[in-house]
């Protein structure tokens, strides 16, 4: 628990998130800024800065695993995509790991 973190403190029940789905180790919370018809952030309850930093890799087992099965549904017939992204170079503005689950419309590739 890192009290500066905003998913830790969402983690903890501190500041209100619209939570989506939770399981042992992992929870999942609707973006504040969707950027897509459906926005799911996907988030160890433990802090952990991002991809790079986490030791025990079966949590990403975890998150991979929620996402799936939150990606049902109309919104997600026709795809989905799931991405983390890991330092300012890869647009990371959390600190904490997250997954973003995003679909309901067509993504481009390759990302800006
Ligand atoms: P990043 O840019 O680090 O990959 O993604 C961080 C995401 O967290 C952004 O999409 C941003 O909209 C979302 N976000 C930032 N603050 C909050 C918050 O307080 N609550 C929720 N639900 N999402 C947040
Ligand atoms: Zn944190």
């Amino acid at each position: 628990m890192h009290d500066d973190c905003i998913f830790c403190l969402i983690a903890t029940g501190q500041i209100p998130a619209d939570v989506v789905g939770e399981e042992e180790r992992v929870m999942a919370i609707r973006d504040l800024n969707p950027v897509a018809p459906q926005h799911i952030l996907l988030i160890p309850k433990s802090h952990v800065a991002s991809l790079a930093d986490l030791d025990d890799l079966t949590v990403v087992a975890d998150l991979a695993s929620l996402a799936r099965q939150l990606a049902t549904g109309p919104d997600f017939e026709g795809g989905w995509r799931l991405v983390s992204n890991v330092g300012p170079d890869g647009g990371q503005t959390v600190p904490h790991l997250h997954l973003h689950l995003l679909g309901g419309r067509r993504f481009s590739w390759p990302p800006g």
